[in-house]
């Protein structure tokens, strides 16, 4: 579903992403963890486009999306192809940005109806049925201002999902939340992955990782340090950095 190959991103002088290799398969959930710095959301961002890389290959469901040697661009895609894979992937950020004039369904219909062009009623009966999904059908015609964050989130998941996307990427989606509310979050999280979404998840959620995630990559220093199932990562860590870092952290 995704692949990357030696992907590498400099910001100026600084290396935040070295020679960086995965795979995510159809359906798998890859949760990254790692201290802050490591360039997991720069990883994520590239994934997305936000970032451009500077060195290597991504491909979303086989298709190049970008490939770079020094910087410079070796593969030829026209911006509509481009969109066209894109369109594939949505992505949730610790920071929920939903529209706070529009309620939250129209902030869950609009992407659809603009980008896709789907019908107005198309496009409610979508919001409709992924709001429910996410507990808050009682919240259709609220603003987003009146919800809490852990609402607030949800609605920014659905958003995400109103587009129809292949794979999900979460970035620390429960970071700005109060801890009372993140389990809201993660349970709509875990029921997309027990419904078979392929997901990227960054997250210091070391219980949601242990769960739900099918292989855990350790990031350090714009580096796989370590990547494996979550039992091995978790209790039986081979380099002396994971150990280091989930000493801390659990
Ligand atoms: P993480 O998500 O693991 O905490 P980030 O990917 O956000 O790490 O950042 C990795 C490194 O890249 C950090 O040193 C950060 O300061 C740097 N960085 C991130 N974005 C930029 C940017 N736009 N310009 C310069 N440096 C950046
Ligand atoms: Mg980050």
């Amino acid at each position: 579903m995704i692949k990357t190959e030696n992907v590498c991103k400099d910001f100026g002088e600084l290396k935040v992403l070295k020679n960086i290799s995965l795979t995510v398969e159809p359906g798998e959930v890859l949760c990254i963890i790692g201290p802050s710095g490591a360039g997991k959301s720069t990883y994520l961002r590239s994934l997305n486009r936000l970032e451009k890389i500077t060195e290597g290959a991504i491909y979303i469901e086989d298709k190049l999306l970008e490939k770079r040697e020094k910087g410079a661009k070796i593969n030829k895609i026209t911006s509509k192809e481009r969109a066209d894979i894109l369109l594939e992937v949505g992505m949730v950020f610790q920071r929920f940005n939903l529209f706070p004039h529009k309620t939250v369904l129209e902030n869950v219909m609009i992407a659809p109806m603009n980008v896709k062009k789907i019908s107005k009623a198309e496009a409610e009966e979508t919001a409709r049925d992924l709001l429910g999904k996410v507990g808050l059908s009682d919240k259709i015609d609220a603003y987003p201002s009146k919800l809490s964050g852990g609402q607030q989130q949800r609605v920014a998941i659905a958003r995400a999902l109103a587009m129809k996307p292949k794979i999900m990427l979460f970035d620390e989606p429960t970071s700005a939340l109060d801890p009372e509310l993140v389990g809201e979050v993660l349970n709509v999280m875990k029921k997309l992955a027990e419904d078979g979404m392929t997901m990227l998840v960054v997250t210091h959620e070391m219980g949601f990782a242990r769960e739900v995630a099918d292989r855990v990559v350790f990031m350090y220093q714009g580096q796989v340090e370590e990547i494996g199932k979550p039992e091995q990562i978790f209790t039986n860590p081979k380099s002396e950095r994971t150990k280091q870092f989930l000493k801390k952290v659990l």
